[in-house]
C-alpha cells in the first residue's frame, strides 16, 4: 500500500472517531443535564455520589472536547497536505508512529527534544 492510501486509512479512521465521540458526547451532555435538573429538585438530597458523577461527567465531557479538538487539527493538516510531516524538520512521520499516534506533529526525535525543551530539561540549541 502507498503512503497517499495508508494516509487515506487514518483519515478513515478519526472522521469515524468523531462521529464516535460526538455520539457519545451526545448522551454525556444529556446525564449532565439531567444531574443538574435532579439537583434542583428540593426533594434532591446531596450527596457525594451525584459529586462524583458530576465530576466524571464533566471530565468526560472535557476530553471528547480535547479528542475533538486534536482530530480536526489532524485533519485540518490533512487538508493542507502536511498531514504526517514533522513540524520541526519536514521529514515525513514514519506510517507506524502516525498509526500508533494519528495526532502525532513531530517525528519521533524532534518530538522527545521537543518535549525536553518544554519541560526545561534541556536549553533550546539556538539556530544560526
Ligand atoms: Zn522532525
Amino acid at each position: 500500500m502507498t503512503r497517499v492510501n495508508e494516509l487515506l486509512k487514518i483519515r478513515q479512521l478519526l472522521q469515524r472517531r468523531r462521529r464516535e465521540i460526538l455520539t457519545v458526547s451526545l448522551g454525556t451532555h444529556r446525564e449532565l443535564a439531567a444531574l443538574k435538573e435532579q439537583e434542583k429538585d428540593p426533594e434532591y438530597e446531596e450527596g457525594a455520589q451525584s459529586e462524583l458523577a458530576d465530576y466524571t461527567l464533566s471530565s468526560l465531557v472535557e476530553s471528547q472536547r480535547r479528542e475533538i479538538m486534536l482530530i480536526d487539527a489532524a485533519l485540518r493538516r490533512m487538508d493542507e497536505g502536511v498531514f504526517g510531516e514533522c513540524v520541526d524538520c519536514g521529514i515525513e512521520i514514519p506510517l507506524d508512529r502516525l498509526e500508533a499516534m494519528p495526532f502525532a506533529i513531530r517525528c519521533e526525535e524532534d518530538a522527545t527534544s521537543h518535549e525536553l525543551e518544554t519541560r526545561g530539561g534541556r536549553m533550546a540549541t539556538p539556530s544560526l
